[in-house]
């Protein structure tokens, strides 16, 4: 795993934006960031499921998070609108978005991959964050540290039989993580990195891989210390770069 111990107040004071936080990674690491004491806004399209996210993070005596209900799939510019301007006015600032949400979409070769199913991955995986991240970015300037992280995949480097829309999502997060990253490198306190998970025990895992041990997998708990690195003080002036969150350093 990546090497680093969080101190228990590293997120103390920020505002972090978690996508996908219904589940999975997202889950787990919305409760993290609340636990090191992030106010933390859930992002996700099953309320019950940020609600139950929002419950553990209060019965475990963490700050209050917010909930931001969104379909990846179908919003517009105008609903990241209001998804700033929400949070600008609850609480003034945001210093770190976790872009985590992805479809997986179908495995299948390229010859039976359904255009509809193409158009959605893509949508989720790749538009929306784009559109959320323009319009997130006023806010993010403002903030003295601010931390972007965008989520990629073993497939988001070298592309694989059957991964299809997924993997050339995941290959056009990598571009649109280096792309910003350069571009708010020498103009702003905005850094921006890619996490690769690696295997993980998740729906989504055992969605790719039905045959699988999710045993044999770590846990979604077991990855946070790169995401807790990229999101605190301590990976100030890291930009750019791609991290493993099964490797050490
Ligand atoms: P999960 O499928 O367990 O969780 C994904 C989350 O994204 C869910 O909360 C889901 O919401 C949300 N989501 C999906 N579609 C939408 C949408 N249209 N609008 C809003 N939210 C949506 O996935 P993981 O936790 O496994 O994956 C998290 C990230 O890590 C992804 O980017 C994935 O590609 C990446 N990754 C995961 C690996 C693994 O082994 N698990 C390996 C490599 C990369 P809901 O539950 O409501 O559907």
């Amino acid at each position: 795993m990546f090497d680093y111990t969080a101190p228990n107040n590293l997120l103390a004071k920020r505002v972090i934006l978690i996508t996908g936080a219904g589940d999975g990674i997202g889950r787990v690491a919305a409760i993290e960031c609340a636990r090191l004491g992030a106010t933390v806004v859930l992002l996700g399209r099953t309320l019950a499921k940020l609600e139950a996210v929002y419950d553990a993070i209060e019965a475990a005596g963490h700050g209050q998070p917010a909930i931001f209900p969104m379909d990846l799939r179908t919003s517009e510019d105008e609903d990241y609108l209001k998804l700033a301007q929400g949070i600008e006015s609850e609480f003034g600032r945001l210093d770190g978005l976790l872009h985590n949400a992805s479809l997986l979409g179908q495995r299948t070769p390229i010859s039976n991959y359904e255009s509809s199913t193409w158009r959605l991955v893509m949508q989720v995986n790749v538009t929306a964050a784009f559109m959320m991240t323009q319009a997130l970015l006023p806010l993010l300037e403002a903030s003295a540290d601010a931390s972007v992280i965008f989520t990629s995949s073993g497939v988001g480097t070298k592309g694989k039989a059957y991964w299809g829309a997924y993997s050339v999502s995941k290959f056009a997060t990598e571009g649109m993580a280096q792309i910003l990253a350069e571009e708010t490198e020498n103009t702003s306190n905005i850094r921006v990195n890619i996490i690769n998970p690696g295997a993980t025990r998740t729906s989504m895992r055992a969605q790719a891989y039905p045959g699988e041990d999710p045993s044999s997998n770590p846990t979604p708990k077991d990855i946070m210390p790169v995401y807790q690195f990229l999101l605190g003080p301590d990976s100030k002036g890291t930009t750019g770069q791609r991290f493993n969150a099964q490797q050490t350093r």
